[in-house]
């Protein structure tokens, strides 16, 4: 730890909730801060996801006294001196000063000793911008230079990265995310240590893993931290490496496959699906590429790009809906959709009516264009039309799923055509011809074109 703690009086916003936990403490005689990633993101003017409170009081008492002054109190990590209290919807989370004893798994502490200063709480956590604690009238305690980090835009691990990286490798993971997140770079030796320690990965559970990579696909920055972090986050998903600095040679592209992919990424719509899916667009190119005199092509990847994905996306925690859906996306994302309300419903129907991942669709496939030459702009303004006919195919009520078709199985039954699979190949062919606009959605119309089917 550095010798001379520095206090500055820097006036912080501390919600009521977390003012009245702080006093609460200190009344009773303990010392307690906000700690962590709150005063980081309240310096940065980002909204804060949750208030932390590092105190020197054990949890046992902290649990007395926030119980005896009216916060409801749950007892979610004693072990690690963690009580979580709440009032009125707001929960904090109190833990006592504490460092971490040795590790031997390369994530989780053997034990953990509590300690008796701010100081010594400090020093255990990961980079400098999360290790400074807040306290209304003490002012900012910054031990490790976190205010000259934010300044500058630097994440700098706290102490020696070979040993912080070894000892937990969540925190390199951590690093990437928060580069995305805030648009900060990581500083020299902190990214060296992150990049010599990264097959420690490995010891981190496919839980935390998913959970970073998704925050860090869903960052502000995100296009940044890829091309920063590439070299890291290969450890963990190894099937991205070969996109970087693979050339393209074509006039649509200006970008090798990896910057194109990270700008696709940045572009796409901010949730987890688009993110994901937008990663692993191109994966397949590398093994589909083909030189044709001085042209690259591709033919074919995206069907190779979901089997990468398919093998990447199995080892995260994500749901199975979730990937099936991701997979679909990738399959489609450069197949070429006119913007007719015809193919527009045909597409719809063909992704089960599903309206929002056929959005999510268009708004990949603008991403894609618009990470391309300007030769792919007629694609970006497509995917705008697409938009548009989604819009007014909704408005009107179109069909485009047996649900919203004027007839059902027992009108089918009715006309004579026992129960089994040949009442879904005659609504199958009428919802087609409605589609087609060969039909209008009405029940007599319909209920001719079934009988002439049988
Ligand atoms: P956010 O809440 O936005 O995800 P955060 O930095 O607050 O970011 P938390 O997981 O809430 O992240 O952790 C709170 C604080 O605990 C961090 O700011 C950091 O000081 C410390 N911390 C969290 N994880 C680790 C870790 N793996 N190693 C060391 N310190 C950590
Ligand atoms: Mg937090």
């Amino acid at each position: 730890m550095k010798e001379n703690a520095t206090y500055i009086c820097k006036d912080m916003e501390l919600p009521d909730y977390a003012l009245a936990a702080i006093n609460v403490l200190e009344r009773a005689g303990h010392e307690a801060w906000a700690v962590g990633g709150c005063v980081r993101d309240a310096l940065l003017g980002r909204a804060v996801n949750d208030y932390d409170i590092a105190t020197n009081a054990r949890w046992e008492d902290v649990e007395h006294v926030m119980a005896s002054s009216g916060f409801a109190v749950h007892r979610t990590g004693a072990k690690h001196g963690t009580v979580t209290v709440s009032r009125n919807g707001h929960a904090m989370e109190i833990t006592t000063y504490r460092a971490d004893g040795k590790y031997t798994d390369g994530r989780h502490p053997d034990c953990v000793e509590f300690v008796r200063t701010i100081e010594e709480d400090l020093a255990r956590r990961d980079f400098t911008i999360n290790a400074m604690a807040y306290h209304p009238e003490r002012g900012i305690l910054d031990c490790w230079g976190g205010m000259a980090d934010l300044d500058a835009g630097l994440i700098r691990v706290v102490g020696d990265g070979n040993e912080r990286f070894s000892e937990d490798a969540l925190r390199i993971l951590r690093g990437c995310r928060f580069v995305s997140q805030l648009g900060f770079s990581l500083e020299a030796g902190t990214k060296q240590a992150m990049w010599s320690h990264k097959m420690r990965m490995s010891h981190v559970s496919a839980e935390r893993i998913t959970h970073e990579l998704t925050e860090m696909l869903l960052g502000d920055h995100v296009r940044d931290a890829l091309m920063e972090c590439i070299d890291i986050i290969g450890a963990v998903l190894p099937e991205l490496v070969a996109m970087k600095g693979f050339e393209q040679h074509t006039p649509y592209h200006i970008y090798d496959v990896w910057e194109h992919t990270a700008w696709v990424v940045q572009r796409s719509p901010r949730t987890p699906l688009a993110r994901w899916a937008a990663l692993f667009h191109d994966s397949g190119k590398p093994g589909a590429f083909f030189m044709d005199g001085d042209r690259g092509h591709f033919y074919g990847h995206p069907l190779l790009s979901v089997e990468v994905a398919r093998g990447a996306l199995a080892r995260m925690t994500l749901s199975p809906s979730f990937v099936a859906d991701a997979l679909t996306l990738i399959r489609l994302h450069d197949k070429t959709i006119p913007a007719t309300s015809k193919t527009v419903k045909r597409a719809l129907a063909d992704l089960d009516g599903n309206i929002e991942l056929f959005r999510t669709l268009i708004g990949i496939k603008r991403a894609d264009a618009l990470s391309q030459s300007s030769l792919s702009e007629p694609r970006v303004q497509l995917a705008d039309d697409l938009e548009r006919v989604l819009g007014e195919v909704l408005a009107a009520d179109e069909a485009f799923t047996l649900k919203q078709l004027a007839i059902d199985g027992n009108d089918v039954i009715g006309l004579g055509v026992p129960a089994g699979p040949e009442i879904g190949r005659i609504l199958d062919l009428a919802l087609r011809a409605v589609i087609d606009e060969q039909l209008p959605n009405r029940r007599p119309e319909l209920l001719a074109y079934a009988e002439s089917l049988r």
